[in-house]
């Protein structure tokens, strides 16, 4: 730290995201991307748009909000693009909490809430999740603060259903709840369509994991007017060109292409639901996961060994030193192929350990 460094932010521990390796001589099941290439049209328009890249980028990205509020039949400015679904969160915790306020969230979670709770200088409670690692609805009433819900959850992949998320946005109406749906594209149901009934719900989602733009940087949220509103006041109070020309280009091409992602979301659903069948095998256990990941588990072999050992035969996966969920790791779902040398790894690693 130079002693130049703001006192504020002295105690700011940072996020500490995925190994990204710059060789790819590992198989990648860390940080969740997909394994399909992003489809042509977001590639191709995302090249055609670095022609013009000498000119700053529409700050209100009004294409690609017009394509996303088509695509989920919402209105322009019930949508908001950011980059990355990281930025709108950290909008959401800049605007919406406060003293008053304090950041709500589950004990197992995205990571990265309590950082942005730090950064913001908001106080923030973790609400411990059930002895099955799932969220109690009812845990969250008679609480004030903003709520913040990864639905699938992150790291377990659990997902809540519309009712239990209508349950939390009833019980106090006087208390926003972000929904993030990063995971949202593999099968769970989305809080999207209430945002015509909850002007207390924003729904935030990216292109990271389902859309297979992790790179390009593309996030958004959709929520009421109002909402929006704030957020926009937060966004151009920071950084007005938030998306570049290229990822909006591109974004507005993988729209174009949505088709192409449903049947790619479809499958990694598929392999998620092959590859638990055969996990279990082999004696795992885990969560019931509604995501592009498995959150694993098995009595022979500790969650740390298993990553450790992995990452020797060239397979990264994520473990999390954290004291409940220290067992576990999270698997990304790539394709069969990457997971049948998963699963012929693990049996090498088992069968040396017996
Ligand atoms: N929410 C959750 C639950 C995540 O796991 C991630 C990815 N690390 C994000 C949001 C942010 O993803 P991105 O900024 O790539 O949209």
């Amino acid at each position: 730290m130079s002693r130049f460094f703001s006192e504020k932010y002295q105690k700011l521990i940072a996020y500490t995201p995925g190994e990204q390796p710059q060789d790819m001589s590992y198989i990648k099941l860390n940080t969740n991307e997909s394994p399909f290439p992003p489809p042509d049209g977001a590639s191709v328009a995302a090249s055609d748009a670095a022609e013009t890249m000498h000119l700053y980028c529409d700050p209100e990205c009004r294409e690609l909000t017009e394509r996303i509020a088509e695509y989920f039949k919402v209105e322009t400015d019930q949508v908001l693009a950011t980059n990355g679904s990281d930025e709108i969160l950290n909008f959401a915790f800049m605007a919406f909490c406060d003293e008053k306020r304090p950041a709500l969230f589950p004990d197992i979670t995205y990571g990265f809430y309590p950082v942005f709770a730090d950064l913001n200088r908001v106080s923030y409670e973790e609400i411990p999740l059930k002895e099955d690692l799932s969220v109690d609805p009812e845990d969250y009433r008679g609480r004030s603060g903003t709520i913040f819900l990864a639905n699938p959850n992150a790291n377990t992949g659990i997902a809540l259903d519309t009712d239990q998320i209508c349950g939390i946005l009833e019980s106090d109406p006087d208390r926003v709840v972000v929904i993030d749906e990063a995971y949202g594209d593999f099968g769970s149901e989305s809080a999207i369509p209430l945002i015509r009934d909850y002007d207390n719900l924003l729904v935030t989602r990216t292109f990271s994991k389902g859309w297979s733009m992790a790179g390009a940087r593309l996030g958004f949220g959709i929520g009421s007017r109002e909402l929006i509103a704030d957020l926009n006041t937060i966004k151009y109070s920071t950084n007005p060109y938030n998306v570049s020309s290229m990822t909006q280009a591109a974004g507005v091409g993988a729209l174009a292409d949505a088709m192409t992602i449903r049947e790619n979301c479809e499958e990694i659903a598929k392999i998620r639901e092959e590859t638990a069948g055969a996990l279990k095998k082999r004696n795992f256990t885990m969560t019931e996961s509604a995501a592009n990941f498995l959150f694993v588990r098995h009595d022979e072999i500790g969650g740390e060994e298993l990553y450790r050992k992995l990452k020797e035969k060239g397979v990264l996966i994520r473990h999390f030193d954290k004291e409940r969920i220290r067992d576990y790791n999270r698997i990304t779902i790539g394709s069969r192929k990457q997971m049948h040398k998963l699963l012929e790894k693990i049996d090498e690693i088992l069968e040396e350990k017996r």
